[in-house]
Protein backbone atom coordinates (compact mmCIF):
# COMPACT_ATOMS: atom_id res chain seq x y z
CA UNK A 1 0.00 0.00 0.00
CA UNK A 2 1.43 3.16 -0.85
CA UNK A 3 0.69 6.16 1.42
CA UNK A 4 0.89 9.80 0.29
CA UNK A 5 0.75 12.40 3.15
CA UNK A 6 -0.69 15.70 1.34
CA UNK A 7 -3.52 16.14 -1.12
CA UNK A 8 -1.93 19.24 -3.30
CA UNK A 9 -1.03 19.26 -6.58
CA UNK A 10 1.75 16.72 -5.98
CA UNK A 11 0.61 14.53 -3.85
CA UNK A 12 -2.79 14.24 -5.96
CA UNK A 13 -0.79 13.86 -9.51
CA UNK A 14 1.57 11.19 -7.99
CA UNK A 15 -1.76 9.06 -7.27
CA UNK A 16 -2.43 9.09 -10.43
CA UNK A 17 1.13 8.35 -12.05
CA UNK A 18 1.41 5.57 -9.09
CA UNK A 19 -1.73 3.94 -10.11
CA UNK A 20 -0.79 3.82 -13.57
CA UNK A 21 2.51 2.02 -13.27
CA UNK A 22 1.18 -0.32 -10.78
CA UNK A 23 -1.18 -1.40 -13.94
CA UNK A 24 1.86 -1.35 -15.93
CA UNK A 25 4.26 -3.55 -14.49
CA UNK A 26 3.19 -6.34 -11.75
CA UNK A 27 6.19 -6.07 -9.58
CA UNK A 28 4.38 -2.67 -8.87
CA UNK A 29 1.04 -3.97 -7.56
CA UNK A 30 2.13 -4.03 -3.92
CA UNK A 31 2.24 -0.37 -4.25
CA UNK A 32 -2.03 -0.43 -4.51
CA UNK A 33 -4.57 0.81 -3.09
CA UNK A 34 -3.07 4.20 -2.84
CA UNK A 35 -4.04 6.65 0.10
CA UNK A 36 -3.56 9.57 0.10
CA UNK A 37 -4.61 12.09 3.63
CA UNK A 38 -4.71 15.62 3.81
CA UNK A 39 -5.24 17.92 6.85
CA UNK A 40 -7.40 20.13 5.11
CA UNK A 41 -11.40 20.26 3.38
CA UNK A 42 -12.01 18.35 0.71
CA UNK A 43 -11.78 21.40 -2.20
CA UNK A 44 -14.48 20.14 -4.74
CA UNK A 45 -16.66 21.89 -1.93
CA UNK A 46 -18.35 24.85 -3.28
CA UNK A 47 -16.78 27.94 -1.53
CA UNK A 48 -16.62 31.41 -3.06
CA UNK A 49 -13.57 32.27 -3.87
CA UNK A 50 -13.07 35.60 -1.69
CA UNK A 51 -13.47 33.14 1.31
CA UNK A 52 -10.35 31.55 0.60
CA UNK A 53 -6.70 32.36 1.14
CA UNK A 54 -5.83 30.50 -2.19
CA UNK A 55 -4.04 31.91 -4.67
CA UNK A 56 -2.93 31.50 -8.52
CA UNK A 57 -0.24 29.67 -9.59
CA UNK A 58 1.19 29.68 -13.33
CA UNK A 59 1.74 26.28 -14.69
CA UNK A 60 4.07 26.40 -17.39
CA UNK A 61 5.94 24.11 -19.76
CA UNK A 62 6.85 21.61 -17.23
CA UNK A 63 4.28 21.33 -14.92
CA UNK A 64 2.09 21.05 -18.48
CA UNK A 65 4.25 17.88 -19.51
CA UNK A 66 4.06 16.45 -16.22
CA UNK A 67 -0.01 16.24 -16.06
CA UNK A 68 -0.18 15.46 -19.41
CA UNK A 69 1.26 12.45 -18.66
CA UNK A 70 -2.30 11.51 -17.66
CA UNK A 71 -4.65 10.66 -20.47
CA UNK A 72 -6.58 13.67 -21.19
CA UNK A 73 -5.97 15.09 -17.64
CA UNK A 74 -4.07 18.32 -18.99
CA UNK A 75 -7.75 19.01 -20.68
CA UNK A 76 -9.27 18.94 -17.45
CA UNK A 77 -7.15 20.83 -15.57
CA UNK A 78 -7.29 23.67 -18.12
CA UNK A 79 -10.87 24.35 -18.49
CA UNK A 80 -10.25 25.23 -14.25
CA UNK A 81 -7.81 27.96 -14.98
CA UNK A 82 -6.86 31.05 -17.97
CA UNK A 83 -4.49 30.81 -20.43
CA UNK A 84 -1.84 33.88 -20.21
CA UNK A 85 1.18 34.88 -22.22
CA UNK A 86 1.98 38.42 -21.16
CA UNK A 87 2.91 40.21 -18.40
CA UNK A 88 2.52 43.67 -17.79
CA UNK A 89 4.12 46.29 -15.89
CA UNK A 90 1.60 49.10 -15.02
CA UNK A 91 4.53 51.88 -13.87
CA UNK A 92 3.09 55.24 -12.98
CA UNK A 93 -0.11 55.12 -15.04
CA UNK A 94 1.72 53.29 -17.99
CA UNK A 95 1.44 49.82 -19.34
CA UNK A 96 4.40 48.37 -20.44
CA UNK A 97 3.98 44.68 -21.65
CA UNK A 98 6.56 42.55 -21.47
CA UNK A 99 6.11 40.10 -24.32
CA UNK A 100 6.11 36.44 -23.76
CA UNK A 101 5.83 33.86 -26.02
CA UNK A 102 2.38 33.86 -27.09
CA UNK A 103 2.53 30.24 -28.19
CA UNK A 104 3.51 29.16 -24.94
CA UNK A 105 1.01 30.51 -22.23
CA UNK A 106 0.98 29.34 -18.90
CA UNK A 107 -1.84 28.29 -17.49
CA UNK A 108 -3.04 30.41 -14.59
CA UNK A 109 -4.93 28.47 -11.96
CA UNK A 110 -6.32 28.56 -8.28
CA UNK A 111 -4.67 26.58 -6.06
CA UNK A 112 -7.95 24.64 -4.90
CA UNK A 113 -9.25 24.52 -8.44
CA UNK A 114 -6.52 22.62 -9.16
CA UNK A 115 -6.36 20.34 -6.17
CA UNK A 116 -10.26 19.67 -6.68
CA UNK A 117 -9.94 18.86 -10.70
CA UNK A 118 -7.15 16.24 -9.77
CA UNK A 119 -9.03 14.76 -6.94
CA UNK A 120 -12.22 14.53 -9.25
CA UNK A 121 -10.40 12.99 -11.97
CA UNK A 122 -8.71 10.79 -9.61
CA UNK A 123 -12.25 9.49 -8.39
CA UNK A 124 -13.95 9.16 -11.32
CA UNK A 125 -11.45 6.74 -13.06
CA UNK A 126 -10.30 4.46 -9.98
CA UNK A 127 -12.54 2.33 -7.77
CA UNK A 128 -12.36 2.79 -4.21
CA UNK A 129 -10.17 -0.52 -4.28
CA UNK A 130 -7.91 1.24 -6.00
CA UNK A 131 -7.99 4.56 -4.45
CA UNK A 132 -8.96 6.29 -1.75
CA UNK A 133 -8.70 10.50 -0.35
CA UNK A 134 -9.62 10.54 3.32
CA UNK A 135 -9.39 14.75 4.10
CA UNK A 136 -9.34 16.09 7.30
CA UNK A 137 -6.41 13.97 8.08
CA UNK A 138 -3.69 15.29 9.22
CA UNK A 139 -0.21 13.40 10.26
CA UNK A 140 1.15 13.83 13.56
CA UNK A 141 4.13 11.42 13.37
CA UNK A 142 5.99 8.80 11.24
CA UNK A 143 7.79 5.84 12.46
CA UNK A 144 10.11 4.50 10.33
CA UNK A 145 10.74 1.25 12.18
CA UNK A 146 7.26 -0.08 12.09
CA UNK A 147 6.77 1.67 8.93
CA UNK A 148 3.51 3.35 10.17
CA UNK A 149 1.65 7.11 10.00
CA UNK A 150 -0.09 8.55 12.62
CA UNK A 151 -2.78 10.88 11.65
CA UNK A 152 -5.11 12.78 13.78
CA UNK A 153 -8.64 13.12 12.21
CA UNK A 154 -11.53 15.44 12.80
CA UNK A 155 -12.84 14.92 16.45
CA UNK A 156 -9.20 14.64 17.96
CA UNK A 157 -9.56 10.70 17.05
CA UNK A 158 -6.28 9.56 16.56
CA UNK A 159 -5.80 6.35 13.30
CA UNK A 160 -2.09 4.22 12.77
CA UNK A 161 -2.14 3.73 8.94
CA UNK A 162 0.70 1.01 7.53
CA UNK A 163 2.52 1.49 4.36
CA UNK A 164 4.83 -0.55 1.66
CA UNK A 165 5.82 3.35 0.23
CA UNK A 166 5.29 6.79 2.24
CA UNK A 167 5.69 9.78 0.24
CA UNK A 168 6.22 13.03 1.83
CA UNK A 169 3.51 15.73 -0.02
CA UNK A 170 2.87 17.77 2.94
CA UNK A 171 4.09 21.20 1.95
CA UNK A 172 7.27 23.34 3.13
CA UNK A 173 6.30 22.44 6.84
CA UNK A 174 6.37 18.59 6.18
CA UNK A 175 5.66 16.17 9.24
CA UNK A 176 6.66 13.37 7.44
CA UNK A 177 10.15 15.38 6.79
CA UNK A 178 10.65 15.33 10.42
CA UNK A 179 11.38 11.90 10.40
CA UNK A 180 14.16 12.13 7.85
CA UNK A 181 15.65 14.35 10.18
CA UNK A 182 16.44 11.70 12.46
CA UNK A 183 18.22 9.88 9.59
CA UNK A 184 21.96 9.34 9.22
CA UNK A 185 23.31 11.46 6.06
CA UNK A 186 20.46 13.56 5.94
CA UNK A 187 21.12 17.33 5.92
CA UNK A 188 18.51 19.83 5.67
CA UNK A 189 17.97 23.64 6.09
CA UNK A 190 14.70 25.74 6.33
CA UNK A 191 14.69 29.25 6.24
CA UNK A 192 11.76 31.86 7.04
CA UNK A 193 11.63 34.38 3.97
CA UNK A 194 10.55 37.72 4.76
CA UNK A 195 8.24 37.37 2.18
CA UNK A 196 5.07 38.14 3.24
CA UNK A 197 1.48 37.80 1.01
CA UNK A 198 -2.62 38.24 1.33
CA UNK A 199 -5.09 37.43 -1.64
CA UNK A 200 -7.49 39.59 -2.39
CA UNK A 201 -10.12 38.53 -4.89
CA UNK A 202 -12.26 41.23 -7.02
CA UNK A 203 -14.22 41.24 -10.25
CA UNK A 204 -11.87 41.76 -13.38
CA UNK A 205 -11.86 45.16 -14.63
CA UNK A 206 -12.23 45.94 -18.14
CA UNK A 207 -9.19 48.07 -18.46
CA UNK A 208 -6.95 44.61 -17.52
CA UNK A 209 -7.07 42.41 -20.27
CA UNK A 210 -8.01 38.74 -19.34
CA UNK A 211 -4.76 36.74 -20.87
CA UNK A 212 -2.17 38.55 -18.88
CA UNK A 213 -0.39 38.95 -15.19
CA UNK A 214 -1.05 42.51 -14.27
CA UNK A 215 1.99 43.85 -11.90
CA UNK A 216 1.35 46.75 -10.09
CA UNK A 217 4.06 49.40 -7.89
CA UNK A 218 2.06 52.20 -6.54
CA UNK A 219 3.67 54.14 -4.17
CA UNK A 220 0.98 55.53 -1.44
CA UNK A 221 3.42 58.14 0.31
CA UNK A 222 6.20 59.82 -0.47
CA UNK A 223 9.57 61.06 1.30
CA UNK A 224 10.69 64.58 0.45
CA UNK A 225 14.07 63.17 -1.05
CA UNK A 226 12.45 60.85 -3.12
CA UNK A 227 13.55 61.46 -7.49
CA UNK A 228 12.26 64.24 -9.11
CA UNK A 229 13.37 63.41 -13.15
CA UNK A 230 11.20 63.47 -15.83
CA UNK A 231 11.05 59.24 -15.80
CA UNK A 232 10.69 59.06 -12.09
CA UNK A 233 7.61 56.31 -12.60
CA UNK A 234 9.82 53.92 -13.64
CA UNK A 235 12.50 54.68 -10.76
CA UNK A 236 8.95 54.47 -8.35
CA UNK A 237 8.62 51.34 -9.83
CA UNK A 238 12.31 50.07 -9.89
CA UNK A 239 13.71 51.13 -6.91
CA UNK A 240 11.92 53.89 -3.63
CA UNK A 241 14.21 54.02 -0.71
CA UNK A 242 11.74 55.50 2.08
CA UNK A 243 8.01 55.48 0.59
CA UNK A 244 5.63 53.72 1.77
CA UNK A 245 4.26 51.64 -1.01
CA UNK A 246 1.90 48.49 -2.68
CA UNK A 247 3.01 45.73 -5.00
CA UNK A 248 0.88 43.84 -6.19
CA UNK A 249 0.15 41.09 -8.97
CA UNK A 250 -3.40 40.37 -10.56
CA UNK A 251 -4.17 37.22 -11.86
CA UNK A 252 -7.53 36.32 -14.46
CA UNK A 253 -9.36 33.73 -12.98
CA UNK A 254 -12.32 31.69 -14.85
CA UNK A 255 -15.22 34.09 -14.87
CA UNK A 256 -13.68 37.60 -14.89
CA UNK A 257 -12.40 37.28 -11.61
CA UNK A 258 -8.92 38.44 -10.43
CA UNK A 259 -7.13 36.87 -8.13
CA UNK A 260 -4.58 39.63 -6.67
CA UNK A 261 -2.02 38.97 -4.91
CA UNK A 262 -0.30 41.67 -2.12
CA UNK A 263 3.27 40.97 -1.22
CA UNK A 264 5.96 42.36 1.12
CA UNK A 265 9.16 42.18 3.27
CA UNK A 266 9.73 44.12 6.00
CA UNK A 267 10.73 46.94 4.46
CA UNK A 268 7.59 47.63 1.77
CA UNK A 269 5.31 46.52 4.45
CA UNK A 270 2.01 48.25 3.53
CA UNK A 271 1.39 49.53 7.05
CA UNK A 272 -1.57 51.82 6.04
CA UNK A 273 -3.58 49.14 4.22
CA UNK A 274 -2.57 46.48 6.96
CA UNK A 275 -3.79 48.21 9.68
CA UNK A 276 -7.47 49.00 7.85
CA UNK A 277 -10.37 47.50 9.93
CA UNK A 278 -13.12 48.29 8.24
CA UNK A 279 -14.78 47.26 4.63
CA UNK A 280 -15.69 50.53 3.52
CA UNK A 281 -12.43 51.67 4.70
CA UNK A 282 -10.73 49.01 2.51
CA UNK A 283 -13.07 49.96 -0.58
CA UNK A 284 -11.77 53.63 -0.59
CA UNK A 285 -8.10 52.90 -0.26
CA UNK A 286 -8.56 49.94 -3.08
CA UNK A 287 -10.50 52.92 -4.93
CA UNK A 288 -7.43 55.61 -4.33
CA UNK A 289 -4.32 53.40 -4.48
CA UNK A 290 -5.45 50.41 -6.38
CA UNK A 291 -7.08 51.81 -9.61
CA UNK A 292 -8.84 50.37 -11.48
CA UNK A 293 -9.97 47.59 -9.29
CA UNK A 294 -12.86 48.11 -6.72
CA UNK A 295 -13.53 45.17 -3.79
CA UNK A 296 -17.30 43.88 -2.91
CA UNK A 297 -17.78 44.54 0.36
CA UNK A 298 -18.02 40.85 1.15
CA UNK A 299 -14.46 40.08 -0.51
CA UNK A 300 -13.02 43.06 1.27
CA UNK A 301 -14.35 41.64 4.61
CA UNK A 302 -12.72 38.29 3.88
CA UNK A 303 -9.27 40.19 3.08
CA UNK A 304 -9.54 42.20 6.27
CA UNK A 305 -10.11 38.75 8.25
CA UNK A 306 -7.48 36.58 6.27
CA UNK A 307 -4.14 36.26 8.38
CA UNK A 308 -1.21 36.97 6.21
CA UNK A 309 0.68 34.12 4.93
CA UNK A 310 4.55 33.76 5.25
CA UNK A 311 6.93 31.65 2.65
CA UNK A 312 10.02 29.16 4.11
CA UNK A 313 12.41 28.39 1.41
CA UNK A 314 13.84 24.49 2.11
CA UNK A 315 16.77 22.41 0.82
CA UNK A 316 17.47 18.74 1.38
CA UNK A 317 20.37 16.17 0.79
CA UNK A 318 18.32 13.64 -0.23
CA UNK A 319 14.81 13.42 -0.99
CA UNK A 320 14.49 9.50 -0.08
CA UNK A 321 14.94 7.50 3.59
CA UNK A 322 15.69 3.87 2.45
CA UNK A 323 15.03 2.57 5.81
CA UNK A 324 11.46 3.58 6.23
CA UNK A 325 10.72 3.41 2.40
CA UNK A 326 10.16 6.95 2.06
CA UNK A 327 10.26 10.16 -0.65
CA UNK A 328 9.66 13.33 -0.51
CA UNK A 329 8.31 15.45 -3.02
CA UNK A 330 7.14 19.26 -4.10
CA UNK A 331 7.46 21.82 -1.60
CA UNK A 332 8.54 19.04 1.28
CA UNK A 333 11.58 18.39 -0.78
CA UNK A 334 12.38 21.40 -2.32
CA UNK A 335 10.22 24.76 -1.23
CA UNK A 336 11.26 27.71 -3.08
CA UNK A 337 11.38 31.93 -3.71
CA UNK A 338 8.00 32.11 -6.34
CA UNK A 339 9.64 34.64 -7.80
CA UNK A 340 10.27 32.86 -10.85
CA UNK A 341 7.30 30.71 -10.49
CA UNK A 342 8.57 27.99 -10.54
CA UNK A 343 7.71 25.64 -7.49
CA UNK A 344 4.80 23.73 -8.75
CA UNK A 345 6.25 22.96 -12.12
CA UNK A 346 9.19 21.72 -10.18
CA UNK A 347 7.15 19.67 -8.00
CA UNK A 348 5.17 18.08 -11.03
CA UNK A 349 8.29 17.47 -12.24
CA UNK A 350 9.57 15.57 -9.66
CA UNK A 351 6.26 14.00 -9.48
CA UNK A 352 7.10 12.84 -13.30
CA UNK A 353 10.74 11.60 -12.62
CA UNK A 354 9.97 9.53 -9.45
CA UNK A 355 7.34 7.09 -11.43
CA UNK A 356 9.36 7.13 -14.87
CA UNK A 357 12.16 5.60 -12.55
CA UNK A 358 9.42 3.25 -10.82
CA UNK A 359 8.42 2.22 -14.02
CA UNK A 360 11.98 1.99 -15.51
CA UNK A 361 13.72 0.28 -12.32
CA UNK A 362 10.05 -2.28 -11.69
CA UNK A 363 11.74 -1.45 -7.64
CA UNK A 364 10.59 1.47 -5.04
CA UNK A 365 14.24 1.56 -3.43
CA UNK A 366 16.03 1.58 -6.63
CA UNK A 367 13.66 4.10 -8.63
CA UNK A 368 13.82 6.27 -5.17
CA UNK A 369 17.76 6.52 -4.50
CA UNK A 370 17.85 7.63 -8.51
CA UNK A 371 15.23 10.21 -8.43
CA UNK A 372 16.83 11.69 -5.51
CA UNK A 373 19.86 11.68 -7.03
CA UNK A 374 18.69 13.40 -10.52
CA UNK A 375 16.22 15.58 -8.95
CA UNK A 376 18.21 16.96 -5.90
CA UNK A 377 20.15 18.29 -8.26
CA UNK A 378 17.27 19.71 -10.57
CA UNK A 379 15.62 21.08 -7.62
CA UNK A 380 18.63 22.65 -6.29
CA UNK A 381 19.02 24.38 -9.28
CA UNK A 382 15.74 25.28 -9.58
CA UNK A 383 15.27 27.19 -6.50
CA UNK A 384 19.03 28.79 -7.07
CA UNK A 385 17.27 30.64 -9.93
CA UNK A 386 14.57 31.64 -8.28
CA UNK A 387 16.70 33.28 -5.96
CA UNK A 388 18.65 34.90 -7.79
CA UNK A 389 16.74 35.54 -11.42
CA UNK A 390 15.90 39.32 -10.40
CA UNK A 391 18.49 41.64 -9.11
CA UNK A 392 17.51 43.94 -6.12
CA UNK A 393 20.08 46.33 -5.74
CA UNK A 394 19.88 49.76 -6.46
CA UNK A 395 21.64 50.34 -9.47
CA UNK A 396 21.23 46.92 -11.39
CA UNK A 397 17.43 46.41 -10.47
CA UNK A 398 16.50 49.83 -12.78
CA UNK A 399 19.00 48.32 -15.43
CA UNK A 400 17.19 45.39 -16.01
CA UNK A 401 13.89 46.40 -15.91
CA UNK A 402 15.32 48.63 -18.52
CA UNK A 403 16.74 45.71 -20.28
CA UNK A 404 13.43 44.08 -20.43
CA UNK A 405 11.49 46.80 -21.45
CA UNK A 406 14.18 47.32 -24.29
CA UNK A 407 14.00 43.71 -24.92
CA UNK A 408 10.48 43.33 -25.48
CA UNK A 409 10.26 46.31 -27.77
CA UNK A 410 13.22 44.52 -30.06
CA UNK A 411 10.53 41.66 -30.11
CA UNK A 412 8.69 42.63 -32.91
CA UNK A 413 11.80 43.50 -35.29
CA UNK A 414 14.09 41.39 -36.44
CA UNK A 415 16.51 41.76 -34.04
CA UNK A 416 15.04 39.39 -31.89
CA UNK A 417 16.84 36.61 -33.15
CA UNK A 418 20.10 37.43 -31.80
CA UNK A 419 18.43 38.39 -28.31
CA UNK A 420 19.02 34.94 -26.19
CA UNK A 421 16.24 33.70 -24.33
CA UNK A 422 15.90 34.80 -20.38
CA UNK A 423 15.99 33.21 -17.67
CA UNK A 424 12.17 33.33 -17.14
CA UNK A 425 11.46 31.88 -20.75
CA UNK A 426 13.89 29.13 -20.56
CA UNK A 427 12.60 27.92 -16.90
CA UNK A 428 8.84 28.21 -18.00
CA UNK A 429 8.50 27.93 -22.09
CA UNK A 430 10.98 24.76 -22.29
CA UNK A 431 11.91 21.65 -20.68
CA UNK A 432 15.81 22.30 -20.48
CA UNK A 433 17.09 20.79 -16.99
CA UNK A 434 17.40 23.95 -14.46
CA UNK A 435 20.86 23.09 -13.68
CA UNK A 436 21.72 22.96 -17.56
CA UNK A 437 20.03 27.12 -17.54
CA UNK A 438 22.29 27.61 -14.62
CA UNK A 439 25.01 26.45 -16.51
CA UNK A 440 24.14 28.97 -19.04
CA UNK A 441 23.71 32.03 -17.05
CA UNK A 442 26.17 31.75 -14.35
CA UNK A 443 28.33 34.66 -14.86
CA UNK A 444 24.44 36.81 -14.54
CA UNK A 445 23.64 34.68 -11.74
CA UNK A 446 26.52 34.87 -9.84
CA UNK A 447 26.64 39.35 -10.28
CA UNK A 448 22.75 38.74 -9.03
CA UNK A 449 23.83 36.19 -6.21
CA UNK A 450 26.48 39.18 -4.97
CA UNK A 451 24.91 42.42 -5.61
CA UNK A 452 21.72 40.98 -3.83
CA UNK A 453 24.03 40.52 -0.68
CA UNK A 454 25.59 43.65 -0.61
CA UNK A 455 22.22 45.61 -0.71
CA UNK A 456 21.09 43.36 2.00
CA UNK A 457 23.44 44.14 4.03
CA UNK A 458 23.52 48.00 3.37
C1 LIG B 1 2.47 33.48 -3.37
C2 LIG B 1 2.93 32.26 -4.11
C3 LIG B 1 2.80 32.20 -5.49
C4 LIG B 1 3.22 31.07 -6.17
N1 LIG B 1 3.12 31.03 -7.54
C5 LIG B 1 3.57 29.94 -8.21
C6 LIG B 1 3.50 29.89 -9.65
O1 LIG B 1 3.05 30.82 -10.30
N2 LIG B 1 3.96 28.79 -10.27
C7 LIG B 1 4.49 27.74 -9.57
O2 LIG B 1 4.91 26.74 -10.20
N3 LIG B 1 4.53 27.75 -8.23
C8 LIG B 1 4.10 28.82 -7.53
N4 LIG B 1 4.16 28.83 -6.16
C9 LIG B 1 4.64 27.63 -5.45
C10 LIG B 1 3.54 26.55 -5.33
O3 LIG B 1 2.41 27.05 -4.68
C11 LIG B 1 4.06 25.34 -4.57
O4 LIG B 1 5.33 25.01 -5.02
C12 LIG B 1 3.13 24.13 -4.78
O5 LIG B 1 1.87 24.39 -4.23
C13 LIG B 1 3.75 22.88 -4.15
O6 LIG B 1 2.84 21.81 -4.26
P1 LIG B 1 2.88 20.63 -3.20
O7 LIG B 1 1.77 19.73 -3.60
O8 LIG B 1 4.25 20.09 -3.13
O9 LIG B 1 2.61 21.33 -1.80
P2 LIG B 1 1.32 22.12 -1.28
O10 LIG B 1 0.63 22.79 -2.40
O11 LIG B 1 1.79 22.95 -0.15
O12 LIG B 1 0.38 20.96 -0.75
C14 LIG B 1 0.66 20.29 0.43
C15 LIG B 1 -0.64 19.72 0.98
O13 LIG B 1 -0.34 18.98 2.15
C16 LIG B 1 -1.29 19.29 3.15
N5 LIG B 1 -0.66 19.07 4.46
C17 LIG B 1 0.29 19.83 5.05
N6 LIG B 1 0.65 19.30 6.23
C18 LIG B 1 -0.10 18.18 6.38
C19 LIG B 1 -0.18 17.19 7.39
N7 LIG B 1 0.58 17.24 8.50
N8 LIG B 1 -1.04 16.15 7.23
C20 LIG B 1 -1.81 16.07 6.11
N9 LIG B 1 -1.79 16.99 5.12
C21 LIG B 1 -0.93 18.02 5.24
C22 LIG B 1 -1.64 20.76 2.90
O14 LIG B 1 -2.89 21.07 3.46
C23 LIG B 1 -1.63 20.81 1.38
O15 LIG B 1 -2.88 20.53 0.83
C24 LIG B 1 3.76 29.96 -5.46
C25 LIG B 1 3.88 30.02 -4.06
C26 LIG B 1 3.47 31.17 -3.39
C27 LIG B 1 3.62 31.22 -1.89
Amino acid sequence: MAVIVGAGPSGLLLAHLLLDCAAEKDSLRGLLPVRIFEARDDPRIPLPLYKTRQYCVGLSARGRDAISRVDGLWTEVEKQGVPSSQFVLHIGGRAIALKRNPDKPSLLVNQRSLAAVLVKELQKRYSQKQVQVIYGARCVGVDFNSRAVEFRLKGDETMQVPYDLLVGADGARSVVREAFIRERGFDFQQVNTPYTFKVLHVPRPAELSDDAVHSFRVVTKKDSGDCNCPIRFFFEFAYVTGSTSINFGCFPTPGDGMSVLLGWSPETEPKDLLQIQNAQELQSYVEKYMPPLSVPLEAAEAFISQRPSSSMQVSCSRFYAEKGRAVLIGDAAHAMSNALGQGCNSSLKDVDTFTRMLVEEGDVVSAMKRYSTQQVKEDHAAAYLSQNAFPESKWLRPAYLLGNIVTAGLSKTPLSALIPPSIQSLCSETLIPYSEIVNRNKFWLKLVEVTNLLSAKE
